[in-house]
């Protein structure tokens, strides 16, 4: 375990020099203070959790000290917003103090967001809310707890400083861990500024840091980006799965190693819906639940469009069509285990779209459905959640189909099929009105909230004693809330 001061920097984005980033120092939030903690992230870190409660963990994550060995910087990039391209973007509120090395050799950028402005802050005022913060740690924390890839949250400070959105907040800044800040929009900024040479050392850095294993392959670049391509489909599959909604998928918001990145007004569908848009900005619906997927494949062929002076666009195209395989084979991989099935089977994709199509006509809660139906026999568990739907005769069909599939799927206990299906379904999702709750508490003071839903949703397939109301649907005030898109 490591003491605050004990952390390893090596500090190589910012080596690349100032084409890539820019010097910039923290603005610290007046009166900074702890709201919570992850005492997970803070392992990644070798960090003792204990320091968190220390005032000099507060003084660092709210920009008032840093490490002698820190090397703050605002990283430039560019992306497709809502289709539309902006030639510049970048670190607006957020700077990459460091890297820092753990004990197992993992290295962590350590990621400072609301901490003041810089020359890419545009029009905005370089700080974070308390609200959005809250959420982005919540998600990140409960995201990776599900298995679903995610950038980290160390922690989040509170401050006493005023923020004005529609009215009147209070700043806060969060800690963000990943392995890389870079983003398909990094390499669209060195692409249509005609800057080839950065461009190259951008995908050199790239290649060799994460993705050192397609040095080997007879064409390096190709391999990475056919990498990519996998990771991003198990992402979006595992979203999909589990009911995730991104909000923002704008190409400066997607990872370069197909982790979910900058949250926003992200949402968890309560009852299923398709055609869920968690974000009232978006009124398209160009990323509504369903669209995640084809947005996934049109984002990549951004990226795609920036690598054409490495790799050719035959290569490229071909990568591309591997998207929606990959995605369709890890998807219902993820639902059969979802349905507790353990073999496959032709028609298994049907069973999935009739169990969903039901689901969105009776608007049926998608996290506790299935975690009921593993919770007995398959014969029992249909007969009692049967009151759930609207349409009793296409239910009744469908559950006949589903008692059949899993007499064939093999012959297990009820025992065994509860544990196995408990161990991919969810008791605990971050609801949007579970979010809004400790929120409401956290402004008020009371940062209790907070720690007790961080700490439920970090063990999400485990029933916890005493946390019944942290696994229900939402109350009726809670149920279509409107997530300010300011943050
Ligand atoms: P986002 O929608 O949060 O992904 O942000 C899009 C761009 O706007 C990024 O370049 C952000 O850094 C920038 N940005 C967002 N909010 C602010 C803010 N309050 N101050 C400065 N820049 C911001
Ligand atoms: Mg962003």
């Amino acid at each position: 375990m490591k003491a605050l001061d004990e952390l390893t920097f090596d500090n190589r984005f910012a080596r690349l020099g100032d084409a890539f980033s820019t010097h910039v120092l923290p603005e610290p939030l007046d009166e900074p203070r702890l709201v919570v903690a992850s005492n997970a992230a803070m392992a990644l870190l070798d960090l003792d959790p204990a320091v968190a409660e220390t005032p000099v963990f507060a003084e660092l994550f709210g920009g008032h000290k840093l490490w002698a060995e820190a090397e703050p910087r605002a990283m430039v990039y560019s992306g497709h917003q809502f289709g539309g391209y902006t030639p510049q973007l970048g670190d607006g509120r957020g700077l990459l103090l460091g890297e820092v090395y753990n004990q197992a050799g993992e290295h962590w950028d350590l990621h400072l967001k609301g901490a003041g402005m810089t020359p890419y802050s545009r029009m905005g005022d370089g700080r974070a809310v308390l609200r959005s913060s809250i959420r982005e740690f919540l998600a990140s924390e409960a995201l990776h707890a599900l298995g679903i890839p995610s950038s980290r949250a160390l922690c989040v400070i509170g401050s006493s400083t005023p923020v004005w959105r529609e009215k009147q907040e209070r700043g806060a800044m969060v800690l963000r861990l990943a392995p890389s800040h870079v983003r398909f929009g990094h390499f669209e900024y060195f692409y249509y500024t005609k800057k080839p040479e950065q461009q190259a050392e951008l995908a050199e850095h790239v290649l060799n840091l994460h993705y050192p294993e397609c040095r080997e392959q007879p064409e390096p670049y190709l391999a990475m980006f056919r990498e990519i391509v996998e990771r991003n489909a198990e992402m979006i599959a595992k979203w999909q799965a589990y009911g995730f909604c991104h909000g923002v998928m704008n190409t400066d918001n997607m990872s370069i190693l197909g982790i979910t990145f900058d949250f926003g007004p992200f949402a968890f569908l309560d009852d299923f819906d398709a055609h869920f848009i968690c974000n009232h900005s978006d009124h398209e619906g160009r990323y509504s639940f369903s669209n995640q997927v084809p947005i996934g494949q049109w984002n990549l062929s951004a990226l795609a469009q920036a690598l054409t002076p490495f790799i050719s666009v035959d290569a490229l195209k071909e990568a591309l069509g591997l998207y929606l395989p990959f995605y369709q084979a890890h998807y219902l991989d993820l639902m059969r285990r979802r349905l507790g099935l353990t073999t496959a089977e032709d028609d298994d994709q049907k069973l999935v779209e009739g169990l969903l199509k039901l689901m969105q006509n009776s608007g049926v809660d998608y996290t506790l459905f299935f975690r009921r139906l593993g919770d007995e026999s398959a014969e029992l568990a249909v007969t009692r959640l049967r009151d759930d739907f609207v349409d009793l005769a296409g239910f009744d069909a469908w559950a006949q189909l589903y008692k059949d599939r899993v007499a064939r799927d093999g012959d297990y206990s009820e025992e065994q099929r509860r544990e196995r299906m408990h161990a991919a379904n969810p008791l605990y999702i971050l609801r949007n009105y579970l979010a809004q709750n400790a929120i409401a508490a956290a402004e008020a003071g009371d940062y209790s909230e907070v720690r007790r839903l961080h700490e439920v949703l970090s063990k999400p397939f485990e029933e916890q004693a005493g946390m019944e109301q942290y696994a229900q649907r939402p109350p009726d005030w809670g149920k279509h809330l409107e997530i300010s898109c300011s943050s």
